[in-house]
C-alpha cells in the first residue's frame, strides 16, 4: 500500500531540530516576560467570519489563502491564517480590553494555502504580540525596542533592519486611494497582471509590488505622506523621536503598506537580506480600529508577528545556533547484565536529583558491552558510566570519557555525581 505522507507545505519539526525551536521560543519568552507580556491561548480554529470581518475581504489571505471548511453543524470554519484576529476576539469576550491595559502575547501555528517555497509554507509558527488601551507612539516604540533586544539576544542584531512608515488613518488613505488609482489608471496596460487586479480591489499593495516595472512607474506616483492627517504625522514624528533617543536604528519606507486591512497609522517591518524573497521576519503596526470593527468599544491597539520558520532558517543560514543547542545527552549509564539494571536506573536517578540541568540517558534494551558503548558515544554524551556485576560488587562504577583520550577511571558510586558536577558545570 502507498504510505500516506504530510500534506505539502506542512512540515514535521524532528527531534534533530526541535532543540533550535526551543532556543529561540525560550529567548522569545525571556525578552517578553521582561517587559511585562502576558501568554494568552486561544484555539486554533475560529469562526470564518471573524477572519472575513477584520483581515478584509479583499486581501490575499481572505480571496485565496484560507483554509475553510464546514463543520458537522454546517457552520463556516477556518484554520487560523494570524492571531491577530482570534486575540481580539478571545480578549474581548473575556472583557480584557474595557477600561484597561493589555500587554499579551501568543504561539502557535498559522495556516495558509500559499505557494509552498523556502521560508513559506502552508502550515507556519508565528509569535505574535498584542497591546491594547494604549494610543501610543509610546508604545510603539517599546515593540520595536522589545524586538531590537531580541534580535540582539538572537545574535541576529547585525542582520535585521527595521523599515517603519505611516499609512495613516483610513480617511487619508480613502483619498489617497482614489489619487492613487487616477494615477496608475493612465498606466493601466504597464501593470503586472497581480497588480491590475489589485488595482480594482486594494490599491494600495501595489506599493510593495516586487515588479522593477511597476516600482518604476510608482515614482512620479502621488505619495501617501502628502495625505496624512495632522494626528497621524504628529504620531510618526514623535515615534521617530522615541527611537532615535533609545538608539533603534531605522528607514522610513513610504511604500511600506500592510498586507491586511486593519492597519492605520504606524506599520513597520524587521527585514534580512539573507534570505531573498522571504525576507521579512516581523511584520506589524497600529490596528486602533479593529476592536470596533468586531463589535468592541473603540479600543487603541499595536501589535506584531514574527514568523518562526523564518527565524530559525536565518539562524542556520548565518550559522549562529549557538553550540550547546542540541539533544546531547552529558552521561550514559550502562547496564550490563541483569543485576545492572536495577541499579543503572537507582545510580541515574541519584544523578539527576544531584545534577538537575544534566541530561542522563540509562541504557535500556540490554546487549554487548560494545553496543552499549556505541549507543552511549551516539547519545553525544561526555561521560559512559559503565556498571556491571563487578561494579555493583565493589560498589564502584566504571567513569569513562567519551570526547577525550583520558583514561577511563574506577570510582565508588557514591562519589560519582561529586565528581561529575564540577566537570559538567550542572
Ligand atoms: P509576506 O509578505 O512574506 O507574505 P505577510 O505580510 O503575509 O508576509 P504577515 O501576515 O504579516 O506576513 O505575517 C508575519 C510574519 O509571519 C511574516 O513576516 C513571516 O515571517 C511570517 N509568515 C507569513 N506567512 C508565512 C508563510 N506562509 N510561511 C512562513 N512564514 C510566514
Ligand atoms: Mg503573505
Amino acid at each position: 500500500m502507498a504510505k500516506i505522507q504530510a500534506i505539502r507545505g506542512m512540515n514535521d519539526i524532528l527531534p534533530e531540530q526541535t532543540p533550535i525551536w526551543q532556543f529561540v521560543e525560550a529567548k522569545v519568552r525571556k525578552v517578553l516576560s521582561g517587559y511585562g507580556y502576558r501568554e494568552i491561548r486561544m484555539p486554533i480554529v475560529e469562526q470564518t467570519d471573524l477572519f472575513k470581518r477584520s483581515i478584509g475581504e479583499v486581501t490575499d489571505i481572505v480571496e485565496k489563502e484560507m483554509y475553510t471548511f464546514e463543520d458537522r453543524n454546517g457552520d463556516s470554519l477556518t484554520l487560523r491564517p494570524e492571531g491577530t484576529a482570534g486575540c481580539v476576539r478571545a480578549a474581548e469576550e473575556h472583557g480584557l480590553l474595557f477600561n484597561q491595559t493589555q500587554r499579551l502575547w501568543y504561539t502557535g501555528p498559522m495556516f495558509r494555502h500559499e505557494r509552498p517555497q523556502k521560508g513559506r509554507y502552508r502550515q507556519f509558527h508565528q509569535i505574535g504580540v498584542e497591546c491594547f488601551g494604549m494610543s501610543g507612539p509610546d508604545i510603539d516604540a517599546e515593540l520595536l525596542i522589545l524586538t531590537a533586544r531580541l534580535w540582539q539576544e538572537l545574535g541576529l542584531a547585525d542582520h535585521t533592519r527595521l523599515e517603519i512608515n505611516s499609512i495613516g488613518t483610513s480617511a487619508a488613505r480613502r483619498a489617497y486611494r482614489e489619487a492613487l488609482v487616477e494615477y496608475l489608471s493612465g498606466f493601466r496596460d504597464r501593470l503586472d497582471a497581480d497588480s491590475q487586479r489589485r488595482l480594482e480591489s486594494n490599491p494600495l499593495r501595489i506599493l510593495d509590488s516586487k515588479n522593477p516595472d511597476t516600482q518604476a512607474l510608482l515614482t512620479d506616483a502621488p505619495k501617501l505622506d502628502d495625505y496624512l492627517d495632522d494626528e497621524s504625522l504628529a504620531h510618526f514624528r514623535r515615534l521617530r523621536e522615541l527611537l532615535d533617543a533609545a538608539g533603534i536604528r531605522y528607514t522610513v519606507n513610504p511604500r511600506l503598506v500592510r498586507g491586511l486591512d486593519y492597519y492605520g497609522k504606524t506599520v513597520f517591518e524587521w527585514i534580512t537580506d539573507s534570505l531573498g524573497a522571504q525576507g521579512t521576519v516581523c511584520a506589524g503596526g497600529r490596528y486602533d480600529g479593529l476592536v470596533e470593527q468586531l463589535g468592541g468599544k473603540p479600543t487603541d491597539a499595536v501589535g506584531f508577528a514574527m514568523g518562526l520558520e523564518r527565524l530559525i532558517l536565518l539562524l542556520e543560514t548565518l550559522d549562529l545556533v549557538p553550540p550547546g543547542v542540541n539533544n546531547d545527552a552529558d552521561v550514559y549509564v550502562t547496564a550490563l547484565g541483569d543485576r545492572a539494571v536495577p541499579a543503572a536506573l537507582a545510580l541515574a536517578e541519584t544523578l539527576r536529583t544531584a545534577m538537575p540541568a544534566a541530561k542522563i540517558v540509562t541504557h535500556c534494551g540490554g546487549g554487548s558491552f560494545k553496543s552499549q558503548m556505541k549507543k552511549a558515544d551516539r547519545s553525544g554524551a561526555r561521560y559512559a558510566v559503565i556498571l556491571g556485576d563487578n561494579e555493583i560488587d565493589t560498589a564502584t562504577v566504571g567513569l569513562k570519557p567519551l570526547r577525550s583520550d583520558e583514561p577511563q577511571q574506577s570510582l565508588a558510586q557514591a562519589e560519582l555525581a561529586t565528581t561529575l558536577i564540577p566537570i559538567l558545570g550542572a
